[in-house]
C-alpha cells in the first residue's frame, strides 16, 4: 500500500530504497568541473557527470515533471555545496533563468528549486536577477546554434553586485551560463561562479 503513497525505489539506478534516492547513487562531494570555453566565470561546481545513474534522476524530474523529486536533488545538492562556498564566498546567489514558458509547462524552473535550496542551507540571499524570453529550446540545437539562439534574449532584471553563483541544473555548451555571466559581469557583478547538478564535461581540472 505504501508504494502507492511513496516510491521505493531510487530514482537514479532503480534499487530498491525507501525514499527518492539511495546514498550509493548520491556523490559524498562536489567536483570542480573545466570552465567552458570562452566564458568569464570563476570557476565550476558539479556535483555529476551526465553519464552518471543520478543523471538519469535529473531527467526525471525535469521531464517528468516531478518537483518532489527535484527537491531532494536540491537538498542533497546544498548539502554539499555549502561547504565548496568556504573556499569561494559569494554574495549573491542567481539561477539561471528559465523562458516563462517553459516554467509554466513544467510548473517550476528546476534552477530556481536548486538555488532556493542552497540560500536556505548557505543563508546567501538568492535574487532573480536574469531573465530569458521565450525562444526555440537548446536541447535540440548545436554548439553555434545554442549561442546564435539566445542572442539579445538574456536580459538582466535586476542589480546584482559582488560575487554570484550562478546555478542551474545541466551544463552543456555552456551558452546559457555565457550569456548569464556576461550580462552580470556588465552590470554590477565582479566574479561569477556557476554551481550545476550535471556537467558533460566532467574531468576534473
Ligand atoms: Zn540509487
Amino acid at each position: 500500500m505504501t508504494e502507492w503513497i511513496w516510491p521505493t525505489c531510487c530514482a537514479a539506478c532503480g534499487t530498491s530504497h525507501q525514499g527518492r534516492l539511495c546514498h550509493h547513487c548520491l556523490p559524498v562531494s562536489l567536483h570542480r568541473a573545466p570552465v567552458p570555453d570562452d566564458t568569464s566565470l570563476s570557476g565550476v561546481f558539479c556535483l555529476t557527470g551526465y553519464a552518471a545513474p543520478l543523471s538519469q534522476a535529473v531527467r526525471q524530474a525535469k521531464y517528468q515533471h516531478d518537483l518532489g523529486l527535484m527537491r531532494t536533488l536540491a537538498d542533497a545538492f546544498a548539502d554539499r555545496l555549502t561547504p565548496a562556498l568556504h573556499n569561494a564566498p559569494i554574495d549573491l546567489i542567481v539561477p539561471v533563468p528559465s523562458p516563462w514558458t517553459r516554467t509554466l509547462h513544467r510548473g517550476f524552473s528546476p534552477a530556481t528549486v536548486l538555488a532556493q535550496a542552497v540560500s536556505r542551507r548557505s543563508g546567501v540571499p538568492m535574487v532573480q536577477a536574469l531573465g530569458i524570453a521565450p525562444g526555440k529550446r537548446q536541447a535540440t540545437l548545436d554548439r553555434v546554434s545554442r549561442r546564435r539562439n539566445l542572442r539579445g534574449r538574456v536580459r538582466s532584471r535586476r542589480p546584482a553586485p559582488g560575487r554570484v553563483l550562478l546555478i542551474d541544473d545541466v551544463l552543456t555548451t555552456g551558452a546559457t551560463a555565457r550569456a548569464g555571466s556576461l550580462e552580470l559581469l556588465g552590470d554590477d557583478s565582479t566574479a561569477v561562479w556557476l554551481a550545476v547538478l550535471c556537467a558533460y564535461r566532467q574531468d576534473s581540472t
